[in-house]
């Protein structure tokens, strides 16, 4: 849902479909999904679970590591002093390193091998802000229902060339809005938090009436103003005894919602690895190079399409030209379907093509003004 105004200055909000085939995105809570897999894992009789276990120490050649345990270490800071006890030392055939951005797995590994990594903080900061449920007489849009302040079947987007406020809703009925800027925006806010209200109005129509005037300036204070980072590193793998997966291996920016999908798709091409080097007795050393091999140039690519994308949602989605080529491209794929043709955004989000073979050709990045036409030739499956 795209909100803004209309040419006599009112509110308007547009809905826009992610495809011709009416396909759509399923949010799942986090908590939810946390749950859920916490309960399939300690269903299995041959899996120990230790929370509040922090891995300090990796020694990937004696396949060692030690772990703190934080509670007991917790404790005994109280003291004044850690325990022995607080340090448990753990042997391992495989290390699976799902341990996010800033991966300790992956720091080990590229102490011991030679493992390229490059970093890059994008210039855009990120802040959330909560629209509240609605209430009696509160401020809501024309499409909220159900409770919400905004339809609970879209996520909501303010696009405006150079900065973007988006919003998911939540399982509460509240909305997530999460307010993406420059640096130096971030920076003249901070100089003067009075502004923050106009801030919104100027460049977010309706959006601040939405958080609340009351509360978007103490928002925008006490809620964390964070960097984005994109990190590619090659390889993903050490020997045959250790693996990095999710945003251990390429944590993106978050303008093509593939973060967790991503990852979940490591784990699948991982399993199908290690299940086709068992079944020819190939050993763990073929399993990680095959996934090496298939994951390295699929986790660049999304890294890439993931910035790409956010030129299309801050500005493409009102500019006449994008949405004209959109158009066109669904279109073809709708009544031509023997050419084979899909648009981008479908290949990504609807399909189980690898990224690195879905072109980005013509999709420009964050510092590009208009996209061109994608490449015949790089848009057909
Ligand atoms: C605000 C925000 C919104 C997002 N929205 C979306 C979205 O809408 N859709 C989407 O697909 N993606 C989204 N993402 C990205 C998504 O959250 C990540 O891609 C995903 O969580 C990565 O999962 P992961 O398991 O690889 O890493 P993480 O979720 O970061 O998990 C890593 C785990 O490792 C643990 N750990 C770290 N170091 C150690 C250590 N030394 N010892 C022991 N444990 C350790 C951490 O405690 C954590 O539990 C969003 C990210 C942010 C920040």
């Amino acid at each position: 849902m795209v909100h803004g105004r209309d040419s006599s200055q009112a509110l308007v909000e547009r809905e826009q479909l992610y495809d011709i085939h009416g396909h759509c995105l399923l949010a799942i809570d986090r908590v939810t999904l946390t749950e859920l897999l916490l309960n399939e894992l300690e269903s299995l009789p041959n899996v120990k679970l230790f929370f509040r276990h922090k891995i300090t120490t990796i020694d990937l050649k004696q396949q060692q590591i030690q772990a703190k345990d934080e509670n007991l270490a917790e404790r005994h800071c109280q003291n004044h002093h850690l325990e022995q006890q607080d340090i448990s030392q753990h042997v391992f055939d495989l290390l699976l390193g799902c341990d996010g951005t800033h991966s300790a797995v992956r720091t080990s590994m590229m102490r011991s091998s030679r493992l390229d990594y490059s970093q890059t903080w994008v210039d855009i900061l990120w802040c959330q802000f909560t629209i509240p449920a609605a209430t009696a007489g509160s401020f809501t849009t024309p499409s909220a229902s159900n409770g919400f302040s905004v339809s609970p079947d879209h996520l909501h987007i303010w696009p405006n060339n150079e900065m973007m406020l988006m919003a998911i809703p939540a399982a509460d009925k509240s909305t997530a809005g999460t307010l993406f800027a420059s640096l130096s925006t971030f920076a003249e806010l901070e100089r003067n938090p009075s502004q923050v209200e106009h801030f919104f109005m100027r460049n977010f129509p309706g959006a601040a009436e939405l958080i609340g005037l009351e509360s978007i300036r103490k928002q925008f204070e006490m809620n964390a103003h964070e960097p984005l980072i994109s990190i590619k590193c090659s390889p993903h793998v050490y020997g045959s005894c250790a693996v990095i997966l999710g945003d251990a291996a390429h944590a993106m920016v978050r303008f093509y919602g593939q973060g967790v999908n991503a990852g979940l798709e490591d784990v699948q091409v991982l399993f199908r690895c290690l299940n086709e080097s068992e079944a020819l007795d190939l050993g763990l050393g073929h399993a990680l190079e095959c996934y090496n091999a298939e994951r390295v140039a699929d986790a660049h690519a999304i890294n890439d399409l993931a910035i790409s994308n956010y030129w299309e949602i801050r500005a493409g989605v009102r500019s006449r030209y994008h949405l004209l080529h959109k158009a066109f491209e669904e279109v073809i794929s709708r009544y031509a379907p023997f050419t084979g043709f899909v648009t981008q955004y479908s290949r990504v989000s609807f399909s189980n093509q690898r990224y690195s073979k879905i072109s980005y050709h013509g999709h420009i990045g964050p510092t590009g003004d208009t996209p061109g036409l994608a490449r015949l030739e790089d848009t057909f499956v």
